[in-house]
């Protein structure tokens, strides 16, 4: 097939991958990265948007660095980001379990996990700062759960053979996150960083092609206000909840992403969508969230369904020749750590042979019977106790005496902004961080591999890639007076102005809901290519309705959170569009994402890596235009690309 119209195949987009050995590019790169010294740091403003893990531990490290930091986030404190929610744990190759762990098998498990489509310079510096971050968060005083002996322990996750992932029982980010707020007030207090809350990022501001400022609206007063500085990092989280249902907080959205690509950044692999294998199922049309239980519980939950389509008895009526652990049978080297792909994608083959489980028949058991036999209650308790409270206080089951009930979700978005390996944007000075960025995990992330990323990124990356831009340009912080920032201050005042005055007849949560169900339907789990193109359609004609019919009530000067949403919903319909343009353009499968044409004979993922082994990072070309294409081909020179098994 020929490529469609409007793609352009640009082989200029460099990831400036160093070269040398994959085991010393990253320590080539940072002697050669040029140094911005002391004095000058302090001359220097950079913007972070997002207080996550990625944005929290970048700001505090600029700011310990000495360059003066602008921290902006929507919440009222840096500690309510997002990342605080991440459950089961952080991967590091410390192979303190001495079970035959390293730094190669941690890249490994990454490149073969993402399905051969991420970077391997990217992965492999990934795994080596890995252990980094523990010894970095142990400083901090981040609570690791602890063997007896006082060795920090570890659980496995999907897609890895091995136990590398540390954890703070079910409330890693939260604890992580508390570990880099610390460090990060420790520089507010030191006058190094100034914490913007309650800020949206609407505008990027370019100055002479360069990354140089934002416009934020406060979301208090409603207010719009400009920042300058020298670079601008984007450290603002996934874009899940296009779907309308999953597992992310509500404020997660594509807006500062969406509107940095609107001003020319490109956005790679969009169509990349993790779907979670463990969360609670859908229970009814008014949902508005759905409920993770994390990875973690597979180290010693058992996944079943009853043999027979239709089995309406209760689960422990059903005898152990009648279950159907269709994952320990059908991959008995991982069993039920598969990676997340692959569960998700046997659990709804189950379901849709009619073997599913409760009301819907959308659900499979998670069942702890076992563990509990062998281990006893208070281990299980101590190991996943507040993860068992919360699926109890949601269904108002007890999973000690009765199988959890579970079903994929969406989780997290493997696409966002292109980065090169210095993680900056093809935009000068904006540079990109943790889920925002499409780095390092290709068409599938594992399981505790995003804290990770996050951490890596805002701890130890771009503390050495921004002094290589910055010390390149001349210190003279663009005015807020220039005109570009009162350009988008208008293009922000007039979008909003055009909002309220539409006054039609529909919520802003029904055209997000309807958009979450076209996207889930035709560009979720699996994909075809009658069901993208009519998506296509389907979203275009959606987005017209919404300017036309969309109600937004209030006014601009005030706190108003249905002006907020009806602008992150209008960028969710136009990064919509994309999303599926970008899946109906990938004509093979690969991680999560499946193409129904492009399967084998057992109903795995079918790669085509002659024609798809490269990151498709896309160009904005207009609303409703077609996308430019752009190719960043990708060279494996340490891993033969094999089919993924993990039988
Ligand atoms: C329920 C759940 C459990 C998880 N468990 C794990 C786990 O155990 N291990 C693991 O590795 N990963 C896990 N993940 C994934 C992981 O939590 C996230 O990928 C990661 O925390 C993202 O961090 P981040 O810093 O990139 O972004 P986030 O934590 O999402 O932070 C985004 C920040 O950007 C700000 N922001 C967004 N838009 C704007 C804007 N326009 N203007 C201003 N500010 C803005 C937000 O206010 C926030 O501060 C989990 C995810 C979920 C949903």
């Amino acid at each position: 097939m020929g490529l469609p119209a409007g793609i352009v195949d640009d082989m200029a987009l460099n990831a400036h991958i160093p070269s040398g050995p994959l085991e010393s590019k990253w320590e080539k790169h940072q002697f050669e990265l040029k140094l911005v010294n002391p004095a000058n740091k302090r001359r220097h403003t950079v913007i972070v948007v997002g207080t996550g893990l990625a944005g929290a531990s970048a700001a505090a490290t600029l700011g310990e660095l000495g360059y003066n930091v602008l921290s902006f986030c929507l919440q009222d404190s840096p500690r309510r980001a997002h990342s605080i929610a991440a459950q089961g744990g952080i991967n590091a190759a410390k192979n303190y379990q001495n079970d035959g762990d390293s730094v190669f098998r941690l890249f490994y498990d990454t490149i073969k996990g993402g399905d051969y489509r991420a970077r391997e310079a990217n992965v492999y510096r990934l795994a080596q700062i890995s252990t980094n971050i523990i010894d970095q968060c142990v400083a901090q005083g981040v609570p690791f759960a602890r063997e007896y002996g006082g060795m920090l322990a570890n659980r496995s996750f999907g897609g890895a053979q091995v136990s590398r992932t540390f954890y703070a029982r079910g409330q890693t980010g939260q604890q992580l996150l508390l570990g880099a707020y610390s460090s990060l007030m420790r520089q507010v207090e030191a006058g190094k960083v100034t914490l913007y809350p309650r800020r949206e990022m609407l505008e990027l501001v370019l100055v002479d092609g360069h990354a140089s400022g934002i416009v934020a609206r406060n979301l208090v007063t409603g207010q719009l206000e400009s920042y300058a500085a020298d670079a601008v990092l984007l450290a603002t989280g996934g874009y899940g909840n296009a779907f309308y249902l999953s597992t992310n907080a509500k404020a997660c959205n594509v807006t500062a992403t969406w509107r940095a690509h609107r001003k020319g950044a490109l956005f790679a692999n969009p169509c990349f969508t993790q779907i979670h294998p463990t969360c609670i199922p859908v229970s009814g049309s008014y949902q508005a969230k759905l409920t993770l239980m994390s990875e973690s519980l597979r180290n010693d939950g058992r996944v079943w369904v009853p043999q027979e389509g239709g089995d309406q008895r209760l689960p422990a009526q059903i005898p152990e020749e009648e279950r159907d652990y269709y994952l320990e049978r059908r991959y008995p080297s991982f069993g039920n750590l598969v990676p997340r792909d692959v569960a998700s994608r046997a659990a709804k083959a189950v379901c849709d042979e009619g073997r599913g489980v409760g009301t819907t028949g959308r659900a499979v058991y998670l069942d702890f019977a076992d563990a509990l036999k062998r281990d006893g209650e208070p281990v299980v308790r101590q190991k996943y106790g507040n993860l068992f409270q919360m699926y109890e206080e949601i269904t108002n089951e007890d999973p000690y005496r009765v199988p959890m009930q579970i079903y994929p979700a969406v989780h997290y978005t493997m696409g966002g902004l292109w980065v090169d390996y210095d993680l900056m944007s093809n935009v000068p000075g904006l540079f990109v961080l943790g889920e925002a960025n499409f780095s390092d995990h290709g068409a599938n992330r594992l399981g505790a591999s995003a804290l990770m990323q996050g951490l890596a990124d805002g701890y130890f990356v771009i503390p050495y890639t921004i002094g290589g831009y910055l010390a390149g340009r001349t210190h003279s912080t663009q005015d807020t007076a220039h005109k570009a920032f009162a350009e988008m201050e208008q293009a922000a005042t007039n979008r909003i102005d055009k909002l309220l005055a539409i006054e039609g007849n529909r919520t802003v949560d029904e055209f997000h809901r309807e958009l979450g169900l076209m996207l889930w339907d035709d560009c979720g789990m699996s994909r075809t290519a009658g069901g993208l193109e009519a998506a296509k359609g389907k979203i275009a004609a959606l987005r017209d309705e919404f300017w036309q019919n969309v109600t937004v009530t209030g006014t601009p000067g005030e706190l108003n959170q249905t002006l907020e949403r009806a602008g992150r919903v209008a960028d969710f319909l136009e990064f919509g569009e994309l999303m599926v343009h970008d899946a109906l353009t990938r004509n093979e499968s690969c991680g999560g994402h499946f193409r129904e044409e492009y399967q084998s004979d057992e109903g795995e993922a079918l790669r085509d890596d002659d024609r798809f082994s490269h990151v498709a990072a896309w160009e904005f070309n207009g609303v409703g235009e077609t996308p430019i294409f752009h190719k960043e081909p990708l060279v494996f020179e340490n891993v033969a690309l094999t089919q993924r098994s993990y039988k």
